[in-house]
């Protein structure tokens, strides 16, 4: 498998290059060509095995820069994973239009609505800022046609979970999930029996 076979956009693959990947690992072999068809996605994955561009490069291949509403949305349960995902997506779409823009609780909420007056296509956050910035609808997710939920065993703790929950009312309800996990418990299965649409499991 080489990641010419998935037929991205000339500019993503240069990324990708760029970034010095050569192959897709596992991982990526199995979700790219998945997540590009629209399908809903759990997976079970370490950290290490390449899976935050499993779903970052389906998700800069979805999206298209001259719309200017926010198309992806990644969660991720802690600001540190929010800046290392925003750096892997700005890498990988260096030669991409795409707007990436991270927001995390702990940080000036007023900058982050100063920063949504510009176009955004990407945002990867935490569960509670976005959901804050999506109840005061100066975050529209109306056209977010993908959800990436990485490390979502914390995603579903019940810290996040109801943020989680509530944040996906946001979205419309043909997106897409694709849900990357290092264990599965029984929080993920129920998570996924509710509102993913006949998943494609994967388990490395
Ligand atoms: P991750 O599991 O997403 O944290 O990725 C682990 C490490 O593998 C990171 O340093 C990535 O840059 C690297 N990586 C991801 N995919 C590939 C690939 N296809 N080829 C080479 N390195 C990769």
């Amino acid at each position: 498998n080489e990641f010419e076979d998935y037929f991205l956009k000339r500019e993503l693959l240069m990324g990708i290059y760029e970034k010095g990947f050569e192959k897709p690992s596992p991982i990526q072999e199995e979700s790219i060509p998945i997540a590009l068809t629209g399908s809903d996605i759990l997976a079970r994955a370490k950290n290490g095995t390449g899976k935050t561009a499993a779903f970052c490069i389906p998700a800069l291949e979805k999206i298209d820069h001259d719309k200017n509403v926010i198309q992806v949305v990644i969660l991720v349960p802690t600001r540190e994973l929010a800046l290392q995902t925003s750096q892997v997506c700005k890498e990988l779409g260096k030669h991409l239009k795409t707007q990436v823009m991270v927001t995390t609780g702990g940080t000036s909420l007023k900058d982050d609505i100063m920063r949504l007056y510009q176009p955004v296509h990407l945002l990867v956050g935490t569960p509670g800022r976005i959901l804050d910035l999506a109840k005061k609808g100066i975050c529209k997710l109306d056209d977010c046609a993908m959800l990436a939920m990485d490390e979502a065993d914390k995603l579903l703790s019940p810290e996040f979970q109801p943020s989680v929950e509530e944040l996906i009312h946001f979205m419309p309800t043909n997106r897409q999930i694709l849900m990357f996990s290092a264990t599965f418990p029984v929080t993920v299965k129920d998570f996924k029996d509710r509102f993913l649409k006949k998943p494609y499991v994967i388990n490395l």
